[in-house]
């Protein structure tokens, strides 16, 4: 299978070269040139395979020039140990029906490990066999869970170095603490006095300047992205919903064929855009619900077909979906566009330079067929937090809350009662002072660790360890830098200067 780009100008690339160069020469991003059939069934020979096996074989469908052991070592390699549930993406199915797929159970106890701990194997092997003589300088800018997920899976990766840079007093302790005391003689991570956008900003700057890549080049280096565009990140999402499909089943909620909905607390449009890609190979779902928090520019979109970006953004207790550029979007619209790259550069260049664009009849009805956009503010948040709590005995974080929340919203506006599968996509702990607040409990002066005691106490459920241990792990990578040493550190981390 060859990938194209949605802006239609490069030419059309391997898999391999696809997750090596992240984002086409014309802009665009790569989507795969058509999709396989996989049906309802597609484990129906593998018995009780682990996860990792499930996981090689949908990608074995859409990363055509691995080798199949290529994709199975990958994926063993990822799905082991670091996740603390031997079925990895567990599913927990609520009193009510509703199936709860829990996809936190790796290193970073969000969602984002799922893709990154295996994406540098799957690049490690492309440049492998690609030859590249360059050793790959993975540059990130984040807002806390990306970078943490990315110095996790990049850290000690054959021919890649990993560098994130974060807004000083811009992430939580529990995030700052995560990167800082981040192991791997790769890895380092640095914060940037200023927000997130000065830290973004700063980083693309790095990305497009000649003179630096220059003198990168000399030293034998070049830059990569590992945010969820490259299409690395995006394949390893699709296989969790064939699975979470399959324990339904398993479950007896469904029986196989049956359509389900899905729910994805969505950002940046990646997961739920897998799970858009998982009903193309033949997922039976009648309808994706695409969660948003009050920054809810998609919920506008899918009601209205206008997607207008000129508006107030929000921090929010899901800070992770804080986002009014949802840059996976590029994706669907190539699909909805009847795959016309010209009409996707329309939209996109009017976004770029208008702030706004909007899709006609003959996109937008397709769009609301397959999906239902909603939102839900804080109070209702926080609401769903109690009530879930109270009624099935089991915590959620603020983004799964948002999902739950605009599940209910979608049942009570249609009536429809088929069953769904809601991604659960962070760990109550990673969120603790939300979720207890959510609880009823003023967290006001407490550090992070007496939360997680308390939050470990009223869940009976015990600190996972990965954040207890926070607590005594050196601080490896303390600094702090201006807006304009940004490429100076990096040069000094990679021994240039
Ligand atoms: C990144 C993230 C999301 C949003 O996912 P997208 O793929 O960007 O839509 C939701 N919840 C959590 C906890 C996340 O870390």
């Amino acid at each position: 299978m060859e990938y194209i780009s949605t802006r239609g100008s490069g030419p059309s690339v391997s898999s391999k070269k696809a997750i090596i160069k992240g984002i086409a020469e014309d802009g665009g991003l790569y989507v795969p040139s058509d999709f396989p059939f996989l049906g309802p069934d597609p484990f129906f020979e593998c018995g009780q395979s682990s996860y990792a096996d499930k996981a090689a074989k949908i990608l074995r469908a859409f990363l055509t020039d691995y080798l199949e052991k290529e994709l199975i070592s990958a994926c063993q390699a990822a799905y082991a140990e670091n996740f603390d549930s031997p079925l990895t993406v567990p599913v927990r199915v609520f009193k009510d029906g509703t199936a709860v797929l829990e996809l936190w159970h790796g290193p970073t106890l969000a969602f984002k490990d799922i893709a990154l701990q295996l994406m540098p194997h799957l690049l490690s092997i492309a440049l492998q066999s690609e030859r590249e003589k360059y050793e790959v300088v993975i540059l990130v800018a984040t807002s806390g869970d990306t970078g943490k997920a990315a110095l996790e899976g990049f850290a000690d990766a054959r021919g890649v170095r990993i560098f994130v840079f974060y807004p000083h007093e811009g992430v939580s302790e529990i995030q700052r603490l995560q990167m800082a005391t981040q192991l791997g003689r790769n890895a380092g991570a640095c914060a940037v006095q200023g927000n997130f956008d000065d830290a973004q900003n700063g980083v693309k700057q790095i990305f497009s300047d000649p003179v630096i890549n220059k003198k990168l080049a000399g030293f034998n280096f070049r830059l990569s992205s590992a945010n969820s565009i490259n299409w690395g990140r995006l394949a390893p999402q699709i296989a969790y919903y064939f699975t979470g499909y399959d324990e339904m089943v398993a479950a007896g909620k469904i029986k196989r064929g049956q359509p389900i909905l899905i729910c994805v607390p969505t950002g940046n449009f990646g997961n739920i855009l897998a799970a858009y890609y998982a009903i193309k190979c033949g997922l039976p779902v009648t309808r994706l619900i695409c969660a948003s928090n009050r920054n809810k520019v998609l919920t506008d979109f899918i009601r209205t077909g206008i997607y207008d970006r000129r508006r107030e953004f929000y921090k929010t207790e899901s800070p992770s979906m804080d986002i009014l550029i949802s840059s996976n979007l590029e994706r669907l619209l190539f699909e909805l566009s009847g795959r016309q790259s010209a009409v996707v550069c329309e939209w996109m260049g009017k976004v770029t330079s208008l702030g706004w664009y909007s899709i006609p009849p003959n996109a937008l009805s397709p769009l609301q067929s397959c999906f239902y956009g909603g939102f839900a503010d804080q109070l209702e948040t926080l609401q769903a937090i109690r009530e879930i709590f109270r009624n099935q005995d089991y915590l959620i974080d603020p983004h799964t809350a948002v999902g739950y929340r605009v599940l209910q919203m979608y049942r009570e506006e249609t009536g429809d009662s088929t069953p769904a599968l809601l991604t659960s996509t962070a760990s109550p702990f990673k969120f603790n002072r939300a979720v207890l607040e959510a609880l009823g409990r003023n967290t006001s002066g407490e550090d992070e660790f007496t939360l997680l005691k308390e939050l470990a106490i009223i869940s009976s459920q015990p600190i996972p360890l990965r954040l207890a241990e926070l607590k005594t792990r050196p601080e490896l990578h303390k600094g702090i830098c201006a807006k304009d040493e940004m490429a100076k550190v990096l040069c000094q981390f990679l021994a240039m200067e």
